[in-house]
């Protein structure tokens, strides 16, 4: 346990350890001490302090991570939580300058004013903080349209794990992928982009220069039912065909998670539909408009009927925001269907090239079907970039945990049968360790241990993250 160098702010005290403690999913963790320094020379004070001592690190900003990456196995905890300014907004330019912990919600606050957003939408943004984002490349349901939380960056500086200076550091430009190409894959970390995409554990991002979007003039969406999933791919094509680039948001909801969300929200459950389609599953497609002159929502009416041929009474049509609150209510409401099913829950958030999507999710789904037909299968999530989060939900009489290893292998096995990743955008954290050393390809895993024994020499940062404890042994 590192002692904290002189002035840097710490807890010990163990009423105040314990949000630190507790990711976000997944079992508590433990620590002794947080220490929370107030800029990027005090974290250089410390990294190069724990470096000295042996001393392990793991983590924390806003800690809504989902890989169990800030979950600290009696590691001290670095919080990042007081970078946490905005540095300058430049709205000419369309960047923002601002410190790694600020959170999302914060910054498109200031954003607004200004007509602008740095378009992260996530169920986490009252939290989760930018740096974060970079450093996972996370990605919204709007990364169809933007890319992820890396091509939002235009420069992260920060501090390598042994405290020095990273320089200046480029974030990726976005471009819509081929369809044959995954969009995207936390699951093999470039790094050649240093900082940016590495999950932390090569060094801390402390400061960011943010690409801004223009806060669109026009938004409608609409929910489209689908026989299937490769049917909705072909409903994707279309819409890029018609919409281009102003294609905002492309989500699939399951049948399963829709009822869930129906039995969440009772009487209060409304569609948007005249007649209850019984479709197996929905399209949640949103388009935008940077004209305030034009005619958007018969734009899209013009989509549905003329385009896609639908029927009067199977038109999805409402304000966006009825759609959105049944798209963000399905974690909740799988949640709650966890807690009365009582046999605990596996969750998945994997990725495969948009041209295969639609065969995957079905072959997944009767691959689990055939060899586990007790498990509730829950899936929606980021069509438009071929993500799926995929929720497995047991009962008390078959709890998912008594086959957890072989049901994590069939929903990975699958996935890489369609070329996909077992880590879409959420990352690997600690959660995925074996998976990233037994299924990420031995050239990216080669380069993440080098990468960290160069960068990280003594071992200190997040040092379980990726399985890299074992695989930096093990080489
Ligand atoms: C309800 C909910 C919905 C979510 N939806 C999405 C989604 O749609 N898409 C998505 O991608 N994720 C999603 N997430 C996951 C999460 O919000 C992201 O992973 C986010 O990047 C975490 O940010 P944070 O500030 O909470 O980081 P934390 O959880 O505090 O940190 C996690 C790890 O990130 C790394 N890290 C944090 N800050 C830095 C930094 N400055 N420099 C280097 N490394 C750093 C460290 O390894 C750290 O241990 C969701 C989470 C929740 C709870």
């Amino acid at each position: 346990m590192i002692a904290p160098p002189p002035g840097i702010a710490s807890l010990t005290q163990p009423e105040a350890l314990a949000r630190y403690a507790t990711p976000e999913r997944g079992a508590p963790g433990y620590t002794s001490r947080v220490l929370l320094p107030a800029n990027a020379a005090e974290i250089a004070e410390v990294l190069r302090a724990a470096r000295a001592s042996h001393s392990a690190l793991v983590l924390s900003a806003g800690r809504t991570g989902l890989v169990e990456a800030q979950r600290p196995a009696g590691e001290t905890v670095l919080s990042l939580e007081k970078l946490n300014r905005i540095l300058s907004i430049d709205a000419g330019a369309m960047r923002a300058e601002v410190e790694a912990a600020v959170p999302v919600d914060t910054l498109n606050a200031a954003l607004e004013a200004h007509g602008l957003v740095w378009p992260m939408e996530m169920g986490s943004t009252s939290a989760a903080t930018v740096g974060a984002c970079v450093a996972n490349g996370s990605a919204g349901a709007n990364a169809v349209c933007y890319g992820t939380a890396a091509h939002l960056c235009e420069t992260a500086w920060g501090l390598w794990a042994d405290g020095s200076e990273t320089g200046a550091q480029t974030g990726p430009q976005w471009f819509t992928p081929a369809p044959q190409v995954l969009a995207i894959d936390s699951a093999a970390p470039d790094v050649q982009q240093g900082l940016i995409g590495t999950q932390g554990v090569l060094g801390v991002i402390t400061r960011l220069v943010l690409r801004l979007h223009r806060l669109p003039a026009q938004r409608e969406a609409a929910l489209i039912p689908v026989t299937d999933m490769p049917a909705a791919m072909r409903v994707l094509a279309l819409a890029r065909d018609v919409f281009g680039a102003d294609v905002e948001e492309f989500e699939f909801i399951s049948a399963s998670a829709m009822a869930l969300v129906r039995a969440l929200k009772g009487e209060a459950f409304r569609w948007p539909f005249a007649r209850d389609p019984q479709a197996p599953f929905y399209l949640l497609l949103q388009v935008k408009s940077d004209d305030a002159g034009e005619e958007l929502a018969a734009h899209l009416y013009g989509f549905l009927t003329e385009t896609l041929h639908q029927p009067d009474d199977a038109l999805g049509y409402a304000p966006l925001k009825a759609l959105k609150a049944i798209r963000h209510s399905i974690t909740e409401a799988s949640n709650h269907a966890m807690k009365a099913l009582g046999g605990g829950r596996l969750a998945f958030d994997t990725a495969t090239p948009v041209e295969v999507f639609g065969d995957y999710l079905a072959a997944l789904e009767a691959a689990l079907k055939q060899q586990h037909p007790q498990v509730q299968f829950i899936a929606f999530g980021h069509a438009g970039v071929g993500g799926a989060h995929l929720h497995l939900l047991g009962t008390r009489e078959q709890p998912v945990q008594a086959h957890a290893d072989a049901l994590i292998k069939r929903v990975f096995d699958v996935t890489a049968a369609h070329r996909g990743t077992f880590s879409a955008e959420h990352g690997v954290g600690s959660k995925w360790g074996a998976a990233f050393a037994e299924r990420t390809s031995p050239q990216v895993v080669a380069e993440l241990v080098a990468a960290k024994r160069q960068r990280d020499p003594a071992h200190i940062l997040n040092p379980r993250s990726f399985g890299l404890d074992q695989l930096v042994s093990r080489a």
